[in-house]
């Protein structure tokens, strides 16, 4: 059987940047992909926004992977000619409890390294933004968005020149821990299946990443690996209105930005937000877009088989529209409701249900298990992007130490 060093699964931003920096010549390195082409599940159904660490919990690894991805991602871009814009972002407060959160909020990105963050008055806000309604705001001018797209084809390029390779069309199937390694089967899609040894797999198969874990004998329940779907709808913003704004507009997190008189199905969140609010995003080629809110939804059987190529429902219902509207009516005066049409939509593989508190990114080789080079990365939500290289960086060191 054909022996190789490293096999990645999913070529979404994660495996990518994990295979670039893990490709070298003397190496074996896969990375297989479901699909006829790479990112195209969550990696291309984002903000497209470079985080600059501010919310979240201290010490996690959400927190410093965001932090050090923001500077690493900003570097790469810079010195690869991949498109981005260091727009600012304004956290905006629309009342006087929402400025006190503000003043919170600046102390945990502080704490965290998020740099450079400035609270503004309304006068200073109405200076960068005229066109909004603040009673102050959090300024970060580290934020920031990207082609997420031209991010990914960099990573590919990176790793093929390295000699590695990216296999579409490879859906794994099986996974059979051996002494030397592991057995991994792929599903060619034409009836055809083909299995090979590789010494360490990295499982960074977003959505159906628990059911790769679950595939090679984790029990997912008991390290709480199951994940839980959240989908986030956005709409796009017309009439001509994308001028109007520069900075990236958030509003205060955990706020309820709408009214539950406007929050009508079953499925939608009830209490905790668990996204940052529905916000403005500014593509990098200046198009305005409201989103993504919130809500869990159900796994497609299709997906919670983890074999088969996922079914997943991205359709965005339009009547949502009044909800967006009035999420964000408080502090973008000149949107009127009739200026809002669907767009895209994404969905988080979160590990946080719906009714928990915060929980990490899972980023480990499972060796205290009984898995020794099996590395997981389950639950890569937001900041998954902004991180993207830290991350890389982080497993290519849990993956040395078993390959020169
Ligand atoms: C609405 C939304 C907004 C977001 N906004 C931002 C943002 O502004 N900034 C930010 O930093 N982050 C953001 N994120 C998070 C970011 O998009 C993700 O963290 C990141 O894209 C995850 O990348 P990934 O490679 O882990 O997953 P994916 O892109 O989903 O890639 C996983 C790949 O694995 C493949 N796969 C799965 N199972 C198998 C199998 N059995 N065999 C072979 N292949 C398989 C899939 O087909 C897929 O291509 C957002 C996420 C969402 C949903």
């Amino acid at each position: 059987m054909e022996e190789i060093d490293i096999t990645i699964i999913g070529a979404g931003v994660i495996g990518l940047a994990i295979a670039s920096e893990l490709a070298k010549e003397s190496r074996a390195v896969y990375v297989l992909e479901r699909y006829n082409t790479f990112g195209q599940e969550t990696s291309s159904r984002n903000s497209e926004v470079i985080h600059a660490g501010i919310y979240y919990t201290h010490n996690t690894l959400k927190a410093k992977t965001c932090v050090e991805g923001n500077n690493l991602l900003y570097e790469l871009c810079e010195k690869n000619k991949i498109p981005y814009k260091k727009t600012g972002k304004l956290i905006v407060a629309t009342n006087g409890n929402e400025v006190i959160k503000l003043e919170e909020l600046k102390k945990r990105g502080d704490e965290n390294g998020a740099r450079d963050l400035k609270l503004l008055s309304q006068s200073e806000v109405m200076k960068l933004e005229p066109n909004i309604q603040a009673k102050g705001a959090l300024f970060s001018p580290t934020t920031g968005v990207l082609d997420s797209h031209s991010l990914m084809k960099y990573c590919i390029s990176k790793t093929k020149e390295n000699g590695g390779e990216v296999v579409y069309n490879s859906n794994v199937v099986g996974l059979d821990k051996k002494v030397n390694g592991y057995k991994v089967t792929i599903s060619e899609g034409n009836g055809d299946y083909f299995s090979f040894m590789s010494k360490i797999v990295i499982n960074s198969a977003g959505l159906g990443s628990d059911k790769i874990a679950e595939m090679v004998g984790i029990d997912i329940k008991k390290q709480d690996y199951e994940l839980k779907f959240c989908k986030g709808d956005y709409f796009s913003v017309g009439h001509g209105k994308s001028h109007l704004l520069e900075h990236l507009i958030y509003p205060v997190p955990n706020g309820d930005t709408c009214p539950p008189s406007v929050r009508p199905a079953l499925t939608r969140r009830r209490g905790r937000q668990v996204g940052l609010g529905i916000h403005v995003t500014l593509d990098i080629g200046g198009r305005l877009k409201l989103g993504p809110d919130d809500y869990y939804i159900s796994r497609m059987s299709e997906c919670a088989s983890g074999t088969d190529k996922g079914n997943l429902d991205y359709s965005v219902d339009e009547s949502k529209k009044k909800e967006f509207y009035e999420s964000v009516k408080d502090f973008l005066p000149f949107i009127e409701k009739d200026d809002l049409s669907p767009d895209m939509s994404g969905i988080r593989p979160k590990l946080q249900g719906q009714h928990e508190d915060f929980k990490d990114f899972v980023i480990k080789d499972e060796e205290d298990i009984g898995f020794p080079g099996f590395i997981n990365l389950i639950g890569i939500e937001s900041p998954g992007l902004t991180s993207s290289i830290s991350i890389a960086k982080l497993v290519k060191n849990l993956a040395e130490k078993y390959i020169n």
